[in-house]
């Protein structure tokens, strides 16, 4: 599994629809101060689902719409799409080939879909939580990132472990279960209650 191309358009300083190809193996941007190689960082991050605008380094989500230059007048929507070599079956979905999308619109809303199906957030996060690309995005160091996991707590730490061997999963799957558990076992007492009562 490989990441193949990265499509930005409206994203951020990428206001024009522009295509990033990947080979396997190693990949270096280079350029100017503020000429964008941390935008693309972003649009990766949140293409597979970031929810943090302030990771994204904005105040609001919609900080990552082309705001406008003076050249050009800002934009409506923002959308990524990230193309994934999956030839070798590591995402969990029957295609060789998969592609994320996401858009947020400045007038609201956003939509997420997988090689051009629409789908729930979830449905993306579920797709990436077995390749370490999930939630908490650990494959993405970003810049202090690394002082911060060498002064986190053990139990923290032990948190960016988790996510990247895919064990978080699981153990929010199994937090939930409880929860529909203690539901259940409380709808259950209240009909013994109502029956005795009926009785
Ligand atoms: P450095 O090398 O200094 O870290 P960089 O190449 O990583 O720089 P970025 O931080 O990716 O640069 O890009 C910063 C540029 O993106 C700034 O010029 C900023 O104005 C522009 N930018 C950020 N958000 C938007 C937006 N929503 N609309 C238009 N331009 C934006």
């Amino acid at each position: 599994m490989y990441l193949k191309s990265l499509t930005l358009r409206g994203f951020k300083s990428f206001a024009s629809a522009t295509t990033l190809a990947f080979e396997p193996g190693i990949t270096a941007i280079v350029g100017p101060n503020g000429s964008g190689k941390s935008n693309v960082v972003d649009a990766l991050a949140w293409v597979m689902g970031e929810q943090g605008a302030k990771s994204l380094r904005g105040g609001k989500m919609e900080d990552v719409i082309f705001a406008g230059t003076t050249g050009r007048a800002p934009l409506g929507r923002a959308e990524v799409s990230l193309t994934i070599d999956n030839s070798d079956g590591v995402l969990p979905i029957d295609y060789t080939e998969v592609t994320i999308s996401r858009t947020l619109f400045r007038a609201g809303g956003s939509e997420y879909a997988i090689n051009g199906h629409s789908c729930r957030l979830l449905d993306v996060q579920e797709l990436l939580s077995d390749t370490g690309m999930g939630r908490e995005m650990h494959v993405i160091v970003g810049q202090g990132q690394l002082d911060q996991i060498l002064q986190a707590t053990p139990e923290i730490r032990r948190g960016f472990v988790e996510e990247a061997a895919g064990v978080l999963k699981h153990r929010r799957r199994k937090e939930k279960a409880l929860r529909k558990l203690d539901t259940t076992q409380a709808n259950l007492a209240r009909l013994t209650d109502l029956i005795a009562e009926i009785r």
